[in-house]
């Protein structure tokens, strides 16, 4: 995955099928999905792949217990078959996952093995495990760290869990191997109409460079999640605004905030929603909350409400209390919730079921969904695309489709720090063994090592700093004053591999540190 070369490639073409903007989960979805249709299909990311809300998920491939209690038996029988198949598609990065949930009230043990036992139900043969009841000693023989007073017992079921910004890179890489150009850095910055005044292409700037290029495409998809309405209005100055954001957070501890391999859930918190601490990486990760929050933005910021009612929820449950000092990191995602038609209207969740609208001048707006559901939304926003903008009609096959880096479950050595790589852990460890100080690593604390640095900027088109510190390796998330320490050392190893000057190593040091900061409480 080259940048060079995709970008020489968008140079030399200028008639297209599908256009996807942007590179999320839905945008990289729609892409491997065309291209493997036969499609010649090209995805432009304005920043770098997964930088907005994929890389800020709980990290679950779930079928949504709450939406079950909510009736929505469609939507979680949907995104349960799709665990299952990505489960299959990406072995090396999806997690069978237990989860318990403790109770303290007697009544509760009942109604939580009956839903989750209907929950299980619904994944037919692509079931992960059965859900079972566990006594108040077994429960706390598994979470050695949760509150033991007034605790009954504990419901465990599985889900899935996985590591989303590196599966939105494998997905990139498995879009090019399908025939897609992918091209990160590179936004829409105008959409273009023929004389009838229909979607004709769109004009695309290579954030790098400043440089324009003018495409044409049969079907044009936005999928740019929160920033939605951008393009809708970039395609009709009239459209009132379709999505507003809605803000949650996560933190991420220590371990010893779980001590155990089981993850905890807690059905209803005080604000109505649910709370999960997953083991995530060797840290845990807790959250999430629900606030409205003004501007669509790349990088948003927790608020210190935000974070209070985690740390007190958490709190609540864990016999070693998390303070503000114990957040190794946090970040913030955001959903995109539907904007009320009339002002004063309460705001109502796009529900997690997908949505696709399309303008009177073609433009094909996909939002909505989970990451757990994003092959089912490019499936339908493709059949759609062909009914409507003059493609061929060809049949999905995404299914079974391996995802790059996919191996079979059996081979998945988690005990191995390149578990995440799959079937690029050969290439990584020669790369170790090509140059001693490849295999040295980048921080004292964290196995990553230089050969992973390189890897990120040969084969996963990292440019920057915080493309390899975010996206590539997790550290920013799971430790952000050890990513903040790395970053000279990590700035100059890229440099060297890039042919960057000393004015590059510091500009992009500053600017890390100054975003990592953002990640730390103290
Ligand atoms: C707090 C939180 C927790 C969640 N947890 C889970 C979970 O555990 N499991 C699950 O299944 N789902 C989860 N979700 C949902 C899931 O994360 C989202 O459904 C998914 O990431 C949305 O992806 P997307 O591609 O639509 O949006 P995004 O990831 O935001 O991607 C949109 C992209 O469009 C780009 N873009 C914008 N404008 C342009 C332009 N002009 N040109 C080019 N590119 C452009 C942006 O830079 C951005 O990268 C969670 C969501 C939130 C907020």
């Amino acid at each position: 995955m080259n940048r060079a070369e995709q970008i020489q490639r968008l140079g030399k073409t200028t008639k297209w099928d599908v256009l996807v903007i942007g590179g999320g989960a839905t945008g990289l979805g729609v892409a491997i999905d065309a291209a493997n249709r036969g499609f010649k299909t090209l995805l432009v990311e304005k920043h770098d792949f997964a930088k907005g809300t994929s890389s800020r998920s709980t990290k679950l491939v779930h079928g949504g217990v709450r939406y079950l209690a909510q009736g929505h038996v469609d939507l979680v029988k949907e995104a349960l078959r799709e665990r299952g198949l990505l489960a299959k598609n990406a072995a090396h990065l999806v997690k069978n996952q237990s989860f318990i949930i403790p109770n303290y009230r007697f009544i509760d043990k009942i109604m939580y093995r009956v839903g989750l036992s209907i929950y299980e139900k619904y994944a037919g043969k692509l079931s992960l495990g059965k859900t079972k009841s566990i006594d108040k000693e077994e429960t706390l023989k598994k979470l050695p760290n949760l509150v033991a007073k007034k605790l009954k017992n504990g419901v465990v079921y599985k889900d899935g869990q996985f590591d989303d910004s590196r599966l939105a890179i494998n997905m990139a890489q498995t879009a090019i191997e399908q025939g897609a150009c992918v091209v990160n850095y590179a936004k829409v910055s105008n959409l273009l109409k023929d004389n009838e005044g229909n979607l004709s292409g769109a004009e695309i700037t290579d954030e790098t460079n400043g440089k324009t290029f003018e495409i044409e495409s049969k079907a044009i998809i936005n999928a740019t999640g929160v920033f939605t309405n951008e393009i809708m209005q970039m395609d009709k100055k009239t459209y009132r605004d379709f999505v507003v954001p809605s803000q949650g957070i996560h933190l991420v501890l220590d371990k010893e905030f779980l001590q155990s391999n089981e993850a905890i859930m807690i059905p209803k918190t005080s604000d109505g929603r649910v709370l999960f601490a997953v083991p995530w990486h060797d840290k845990v990760v807790v959250g999430t909350t629900d606030v409205l929050v003004e501007k669509a933005e790349l990088e948003p910021k927790p608020l210190q409400d935000e974070v209070d009612f985690i740390l007190k929820t958490a709190g609540l449950y864990m016999e070693k209390k998390p303070t503000r000092k114990d957040v190794k990191s946090v970040f913030a995602g955001l959903r995109p919730l539907a904007a009320p038609k009339k002002e004063g209207k309460r705001t109502k969740e796009v529900s997690r079921s997908h949505k696709i609208i399309v303008s009177s001048t073609g433009l094909i707006t996909i939002t909505g969904g989970k990451w757990t559901t994003y092959r089912q939304m490019a499936e339908d926003t493709l059949s759609k695309a062909i009914k409507l903008r003059k493609l061929d009609k060809r049949e999905c096959k995404t299914r079974h489709l391996s995802i790059h880096g996919n191996i079979p479950k059996e081979q998945v050595d988690m005990a191995n720090p390149l578990y995440v790589y799959g079937s690029d852990i050969t290439a990584i460890q020669n790369l170790q063994l090509e140059k001693p100080e490849y295999a040295e690593k980048i921080h004292p604390d964290y196995n990553y090592t230089t050969a992973e640095v390189i890897w990120a900027m040969r084969n996963e088109m990292a440019l920057t700093l915080e493309d390899v510190l975010a996206r590539r390796i997790r550290l920013l998330f799971l430790d952000a004053r050890a990513a903040i320490e790395c970053a000279p050392k990590v700035a100059i190893i890229m440099a060297k591999e890039l042919n960057h000057d000393d004015q590059w190593i510091k500009h992009q040091v500053n600017n890390f540190t100054k975003l990592a900061e953002t990640y730390l409480l103290v």
